[in-house]
């Protein structure tokens, strides 16, 4: 199937920099479609509780996602509930093809495609995924009611998830490789003040184990001195990192060592017209605000690009002056 209406952009996922993207891209007019495959919002999704997205003291992932659904829709962008296969730049236009077989062309596309948690990869972790392993606090925290269950990692992750777990089971133990926790001061502290989170240092989990019902135990490691334990517990919630979503992005395409895109101060790839934001983006923080200034600044320099392209006319010879953007909305 063919569609052979040339858009001017093409977001491809719906996690706050898409979103964002979406809403400053319609601002300007651009005809935008959005393909998202599955709930809009990706992975802040799965976050029980956000605090530091400004104007929000406290909110939930979900109804933050929603929110910025809703903005986008309000300018009635063209959203898509579709699974993309893959993403092809060309000379006149760029293709997105939708695994139902359809086929958008664009002036530009933006790639908000996201992060993915990291696997530990050990013995019974893919096993016992669904059964005991999980990778998400809110979707399977509810399971582990006045049960005892271990998180892996020293990250914000970790902590802000082993809090929440901390609401729902009896025992939480942090399970870190090193002496210092990774995440930021304020989750620190409320992670050591919380009486039924135990943290255990210079600690990896080397495999996990089945027990009558899922998740029996762990076999733990000391970092240090190379001793091995087994510790019964119920369930295992693993947050050490996440690792880019770029099976989407071009070959030819840079990325650094750990598959992270590397782009310009504008989003841009190293091909023309192609733009890649958020978490799959080579940055120092992976913050929500991060991603949906990502979104805002690749649609902009997008909407220069497409209306460059419009008008035929090369970029230099129209480059943007400087505050042509503006700062305020
Ligand atoms: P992260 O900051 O990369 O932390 C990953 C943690 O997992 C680190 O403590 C790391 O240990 C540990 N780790 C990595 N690989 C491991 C392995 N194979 N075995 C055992 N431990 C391992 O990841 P994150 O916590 O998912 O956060 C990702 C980004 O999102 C960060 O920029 C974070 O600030 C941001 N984030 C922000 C918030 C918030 O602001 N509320 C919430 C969540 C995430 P080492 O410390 O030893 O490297």
């Amino acid at each position: 199937m063919a569609n052979d209406q040339l858009n001017d952009l093409i977001i491809v996922g719906g996690g706050p920099a898409g979103m964002s993207a979406g809403i400053y891209a319609m601002r300007a007019a651009l005809k935008t479609v959005l393909v998202e495959k599955g709930a809009p919002g990706g992975q802040v999704n799965l976050s029980d509780e956000v605090e530091n997205y400004p104007g929000f003291e406290h909110i939930s992932g979900a109804e933050l996602s929603m929110k910025f659904a809703e903005h986008a829709r309000s300018y009635g962008i063209d959203e898509r509930s579709e699974e993309v296969a893959a993403i092809e730049p060309g000379l006149d236009h760029h293709s997105v093809k939708l695994a139902n077989g359809e086929n958008l062309t664009a002036h530009a596309v933006i790639i908000a495609t996201g992060g993915s948690p990291r696997k530990l990869g050990i013995p019974g972790e893919e096993a016992l995924y669904g059964k005991g392993v999980s990778y998400c606090a809110v979707c399977d925290g509810f399971f582990f009611r006045g049960k005892d269950v271990i998180v892996v990692g020293g990250g914000d992750s970790a902590c802000e998830e082993a809090l929440y777990l901390a609401k729902l089971a009896s025992k939480v133990y942090l399970v870190h490789r090193r002496d210092a926790l990774r995440a930021s001061m304020i989750l620190q502290q409320r992670v050591k003040e919380e009486c039924n989170i135990e943290i255990l240092w210079n600690s990896v989990v080397t495999e996990i184990e089945e027990g009558d019902a899922g998740v029996g135990g762990v076999r733990l490691q000391d970092t240090r001195t190379r001793e091995n334990r087994t510790m019964p517990i119920d369930g295992v919630f693993i947050f050490i990192g996440f690792v880019p979503n770029n099976q989407l992005v071009p070959a030819g395409t840079r990325m650094n060592a750990d598959g992270f895109v590397v782009t310009d101060d504008k989003c841009e790839t190293n091909t023309p017209g192609v733009y890649a934001v958020g978490d799959l983006r080579e940055r120092y923080a992976r913050q929500i605000v991060l991603a949906a200034g990502d979104g805002c600044l690749a649609a902009l320099a997008a909407a220069h690009y497409v209306e460059v392209r419009k008008s035929k006319r090369s970029p230099e010879a129209c480059e943007a002056p400087a505050g042509m953007f503006g700062t305020h909305s």
